[in-house]
């Protein structure tokens, strides 16, 4: 094969074939049932763009190469197979830093061979181009403050730094100084500084500052609202990669970035709307704490909850047709996805119709229930989304509950001035009855009353999910 072939048509047949995988790949991951194949597409568009890549160089160190993949691909491997299904949100948050990372020092190993390396007496926009010059300094900032970002995301999520907003005085003219120094020093360095010598301090410079503006923007916000951050931070990696797509010029970097960008965004929009919060909301709410206004509920503060046990639980579902349980994060926290399972196969074995009412924000991440769900091969179609889920409520005869709390309050229909009203939730309280599995009347995330607790067709069980639903399982084997 000619390398005029290979440069000319080889390398951009590949990276077109590379960009078209990506967009299908992510296509597949709208839906539960082709999400597997879109991951599979990406993972093979990846390896096209990488292979695209070595060929575009021609002549590389192979031992390098080699050494970055087993380790890289060593540490993602083992990671993947370790992980457990809850700690995917801090798995995430690490991957985001890692692309962080490698985009920041992409740009800068960049500057460094061609311009700092070279020390040819011009400046780096001189030698690389305006737009490179700019797109580099980008780059490097956006990489560095979603790498340092994301090592506070995950230091928080998986409890390694306290989870509480930690507010600083002043924080955001600190913010907006780091952000005007960063991008100020690395624009001025990068178009008036000649000197390789100068010009490598400014870089570190920059990325340090960068770095300290990460840390900055994460530790004011609370931890239960990581998944949220964990989402921007995503886009913002899409964008460093963008960035430095634009330096390489590649094609597909610039491509496979602005796709990881875009969809963080969406994602991050998707998760405020379904919690009824602005963005701004959640990045300087300090939310769940004293200052958000959301009035902690206690015991006191409700009357008539009627409240059993396994055997009264079952004597509500002996007679049911329709049964739809609506999962949350104490189900999550009880693990009871695979004993709930069995209380379903355990109905459908009486006849009964199950489904599970999924809230977008149901748990503490995007596809939580989902995620846990499938783990105890729930079948996909007993997943019924809210919209679909909703109008069904009118003829079920009973809901289950198993730590789910907010997604199903009321008062985000009924309560004007509640912290969520506005925010969609599962209209559970339409069922002729709703058991409520949680371990006692303390509120959920958003920290407010629940008055579907005192509702007439409400019965409480107070129990760990998984033991409560267990018992429930065996009481209907004993019938
Ligand atoms: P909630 O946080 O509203 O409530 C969970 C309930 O689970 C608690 O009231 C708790 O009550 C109960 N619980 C905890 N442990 C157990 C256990 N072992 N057994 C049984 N119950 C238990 O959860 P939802 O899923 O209803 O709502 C999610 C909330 O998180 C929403 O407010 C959402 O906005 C927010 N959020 C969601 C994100 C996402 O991406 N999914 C991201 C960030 C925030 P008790 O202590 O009495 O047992």
């Amino acid at each position: 094969m000619s390398s005029s072939f290979i440069a000319t048509t080889l390398v951009p047949v590949l990276y077109l074939l590379s960009a078209i995988l990506f967009i299908l790949g992510l296509k597949g991951l709208t839906r539960v049932r082709s999400a597997q194949r879109g991951n599979a597409m990406a993972a093979l568009a990846m390896l096209i763009a990488a292979v695209a890549a070595l060929l575009e160089m021609g002549t590389f160190d192979l031992q390098w190469i080699v050494l970055g993949l087993v380790i890289g691909g060593g540490i993602g491997a083992l990671a993947a197979v370790r992980v457990e299904m809850t700690g995917m949100p801090e798995m995430v948050a690490l991957f985001n830093g890692s692309g962080g990372a490698a985009s920041t020092l992409v740009a800068a190993s960049y500057v460094w061979l061609n311009v700092i390396e070279k020390d040819s007496g011009s400046t780096a926009a001189g030698v690389l181009g305006s737009a490179s010059a700019i797109t580099a300094v980008l780059s490097m900032f956006i990489g560095a403050l979603t790498l340092s970002g994301s090592v506070v995301a995950y230091g928080k999520l998986a409890g390694k730094i306290s989870g509480n907003p930690i507010l600083l005085p002043g924080r955001h003219v600190v913010n907006l100084l780091l952000i005007l120094g960063s991008l100020g020093l690395g624009i001025y360095t990068l178009f008036t500084v000649a000197d390789s010598g100068s010009i490598a301090t400014f870089i570190i410079v920059v990325m340090v500052l960068s770095l300290a503006l990460g840390i900055m923007l994460v530790i004011p916000i609370g931890g239960a609202d990581m998944p949220v951050v964990i989402s921007l931070l995503n886009s913002y990696s899409g964008l460093a990669a963008s960035a430095t797509g634009f330096v390489l010029q590649n094609n597909v970097l610039v491509i496979s970035g602005a796709l990881v960008g875009a969809s963080g965004l969406i994602l991050t929009q998707i998760m405020c709307v379904a919690m009824n919060r602005t963005l701004a909301n959640v990045l300087f709410g300090g939310f769940g704490t004293a200052d958000s206004g959301g009035g902690a509920a206690d015991n006191r503060d409700y009357t008539n909850v009627r409240s059993g046990g396994a055997e009264e639980a079952v004597l509500v579902l002996e007679n049911a047709e329709t049964v739809v349980i609506v999962p949350g994060y104490g189900l999550a926290v009880a693990q009871a996805q695979h004993t709930v399972k069995e209380l379903a196969s355990e109905l459908e074995k009486r006849g009964v119709k199950v489904t599970y009412g999924i809230h977008p924000v149901a748990g503490r991440m995007p596809g939580h229930m989902n995620v846990l769900l499938a783990e105890a091969d729930v079948p996909y179609e007993q997943l019924l989304e809210m919209d679909v889920v909703n109008p069904e409520f009118n003829n079920t005869d009973v809901v289950i509950i198993v730590g789910a709390n907010d997604v199903v309050n009321p008062a985000a229909q009924k309560t004007p001035g509640s912290p969520i009203y506005g925010m969609p939730v599962l209209e559970v309280w339409h069922a002729a009855s709703v058991i409520m599995i949680k371990r006692s009347l303390s509120p959920g995330f958003a920290g407010i009353k629940n008055e579907l607790f005192e509702y007439d067709n409400t019965m409480m069980l107070f129990e760990d999910g998984k033991k409560a639903v267990q018992g429930m399982v065996t009481e209907l084997k004993s019938l």
